[in-house]
């Protein structure tokens, strides 16, 4: 049981996200005419509109694009992460998916090499968050 409010995970659009994470990797939708990786998940591709898409492992490694640091708590359940960032992470493989950074805000920065790191909130729910990696290839 949490605090922290929760994305219906059993939506058939998101699901296999959720799924992955809870698995311990990362997957988005891949466009099978145009193969653009997508984020959010949607039902047509937003470069060519083909619709559906194959759910494909992604390496969860990226670098930080924007940051934010909340000095507040959004909601109450955040507090415990006070002061916390978000950072908006372009992966490698291109899409750009927001999260909360386990580093402290102090030592990130925009260009920083990360790495997704799964994080179990409950039993069923697991959310994508990013840490600094030091030694990126
Ligand atoms: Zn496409």
């Amino acid at each position: 049981m949490t605090d922290i409010p929760l994305p219906n995970i059993s939506d058939p659009l998101t699901a296999p996200h959720w799924e992955a994470a809870r698995e311990g990797r990362m997957a988005m939708q891949t466009c099978s005419q145009c193969d653009y990786v997508r984020w959010p998940a949607a039902i047509a591709c937003p470069e060519c509109l083909n619709e559906g898409g194959v759910w494909t492992p992604l390496s969860g490694r990226g670098t930080i694009w924007s940051l934010a640091v909340y000095e507040q708590a959004l909601h109450p359940a955040f507090e415990k992460w006070c002061p916390y960032s978000v950072a908006l992470v372009r992966l490698e493989e291109g899409p750009m998916i927001y999260a909360r950074m386990l580093d402290p805000p102090s030592v990130l920065a925009c260009e920083q090499a990360v790495e997704a790191v799964f994080e179990e909130i409950t039993e069923e729910f697991t959310v994508v968050t990013f840490r600094v990696v030091s030694d990126a290839t």
